[in-house]
């Protein structure tokens, strides 16, 4: 344990962000690493608890309680406040194929569970991730680990999000050749295409993919599994297969209206955006453009979150969002205790800008969309206030009618889960979160990720390529388990 005291003498500090009304001039992260000093404190913060709640990895109602992919934080908590960092980043990368991803972009459940947060602020934790392996690439101690003996056996993975990646990460170390196939022009999924620029830029999603390359990976993207080859040609050319195909199925939204110019789903908005910025900086002019329009967002998530941040870089006019339950509350209710996932009122991003920008934060609560109007082009969007029943329903309150002017609309309302089309060519019968097995019907097709599981989050998908991973690598071998 680094500093006895360390909890009691220092306070939590947050990582740096820049100013609000100047991040919104360009399209590059919006936080920067903590000092090497703070860093020290932080890591001082951390009292190596008997029973490290951090690193578990478990759900509790549906929420994610400490880190699911067990990184051991204490440890390097301590060697960070010891200055020893690269042995701190020797134990990060034992569990995490990817900190840079999770240190930026992870909600950190391991934060919600930390011991010090049942009387003061949690321990800096995803900060530190962070810390340790930007300086990792900074100082040059991340090479190519080049495995030394190959085994003969060859793996197709297709999808090259998180899932994907880590996946083909593991079975690489372990000799076998591992070609990834990505229908998308670039590889990452949603690290890629999803999550934007300003959460997690671009060029560390690539630095890590160049870096899988020259350890041999196979990268192979515009190719969709089941279309450009079918699953019967794959099964054939690999000992393995493994579908991390992500769940990209959006949920739409049926009411009059939903026809109408400027009524988009938020994925094609947010896709479309990262991807002129990556092939042009938007000279093409081939993305939704949210410049000098009224927008609003249906859907009260983090992708709808994504969506104002993205329309406020483009100089919208005003930005609204609309979500169906009520606002969360300031602090944990009985029902949410410790070590759960705390679900409280936090001010994201994208409505610290909003608010910078427009005076007030963008989020509307319990309110529903009834019908889209316009001549064409939508020009307003009808809706209602609901409330919630004593027994967890919605119904609408009479006489909230309102009438909001707009001219773009995103809708962000969830995703339907993985598309199924793919998994009928494997003859596969999807069993997501049924059981622990990767394993599927088909002998030598195993499933991982968002594909399995639904919507989640990218640590979740780090943890099931790498668990997905390990079943391949004993099917592949033949090992009793
Ligand atoms: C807008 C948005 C923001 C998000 N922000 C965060 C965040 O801040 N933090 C966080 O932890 N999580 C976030 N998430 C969730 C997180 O990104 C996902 O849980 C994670 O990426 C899932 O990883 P995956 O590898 O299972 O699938 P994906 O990342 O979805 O990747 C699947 C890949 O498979 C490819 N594919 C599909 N079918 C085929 C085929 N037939 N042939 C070839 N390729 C195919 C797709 O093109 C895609 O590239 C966000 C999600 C969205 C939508
Ligand atoms: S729960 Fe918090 S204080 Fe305890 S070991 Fe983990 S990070 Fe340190």
């Amino acid at each position: 344990m680094g500093k006895a005291t360390g909890f009691i003498e220092y306070v939590r500090e947050e990582e740096r962000k820049r100013k609000p009304l100047s991040r919104l001039d360009d399209w590059k992260e919006y936080t920067s690493p903590f000092s090497d000093d703070t860093l020290a404190r932080q890591g001082a913060r951390c009292m190596d608890c008997g029973t490290p709640f951090c690193h578990m990895g478990m759900e509790w109602n549906g929420l994610t309680s400490g880190c699911p992919i067990h990184n051991v934080i204490p440890e390097w908590n301590d060697l960070v406040y010891r200055g020893r960092w690269k042995e701190a980043l020797d134990r990060l990368l034992k569990t995490n194929n990817f900190p840079e991803f999770t240190g930026r972009v992870c909600p950190a459940p391991c934060e919600g569970s930390c011991t010090v947060a049942l009387s003061d602020q949690a321990v800096a934790i995803k900060g530190i991730e962070r810390a340790i392996i930007d300086k990792g690439f900074a100082e040059g101690w991340i090479q190519p680990r080049i495995p030394k003996k190959r085994t003969g056996k060859k793996v197709a993975i297709v999808g090259s999000g998180p899932a994907g990646l880590a996946c083909a990460d593991q079975l690489n170390q372990a000799g076998h050749s591992v070609t990834v196939y990505e229908r998308a022009d670039r590889i990452g999924g949603l690290l890629m295409y999803g999550i934007p620029n300003m959460k997690l830029e671009k060029e560390i999603v690539e630095r890590r993919v160049r870096l899988l390359a020259e350890e041999g990976v196979t990268f192979v993207t515009n190719t969709e599994v089941g279309n450009h080859i079918t699953a019967e040609a794959l099964r054939a050319q690999y000992d393995a297969v493994v579908l991390c195909t992500g769940a990209q199925k959006q949920r739409d939204l049926a009411i009059e209206g939903r026809e109408l110019d400027g009524v988009h789903l938020a994925m094609d908005y947010l896709t479309s955006v990262t991807k002129s910025l990556l092939d042009s900086h938007f000279m093409d002019e081939n993305f939704i453009d949210a410049k000098d329009k009224h927008v609003i967002v249906i859907g009260g998530g983090d992708t709808g979150a994504d969506c104002v941040a993205t329309a406020l870089r483009q100089q919208c006019k005003s930005v609204v969002q609309f979500g169906k339950h009520p606002a969360l509350p300031k602090n944990r209710t009985e029902n949410n205790p410790w070590p759960q996932f705390p679900l409280i009122f936090t001010l994201d991003y994208a409505y610290e800008e909003a608010k910078a920008k427009f005076g007030e934060d963008p989020r509307q609560y319990c309110i529903q969309t009834k019908k889209m109007v316009g001549d064409g082009k939508v020009k307003a969007l009808h809706t209602i206030q609901m409330e919630k029943t004593e027994n967890g329903t919605f119904r609408e309150i009479p006489g909230t009618e309102k009438v909001w002017p707009c001219d773009l609309v995103f809708i962000a309302i969830g995703f339907e889960g993985p598309e199924q089309s793919l998994f009928a060519q494997f003859g596969v019968v999807n069993q997501p979160m049924t059981t622990t097995k990767y394993a599927t019907n088909v002998e030598g097709v195993f499933v991982a990720g968002d594909a399995r599981r639904g919507q989640s989050l990218v640590v979740w998908a780090i943890r099931e390529g790498r668990e997905a991973a390990q079943e391949v690598h004993h099917f592949l071998m033949n090992a009793v388990k």
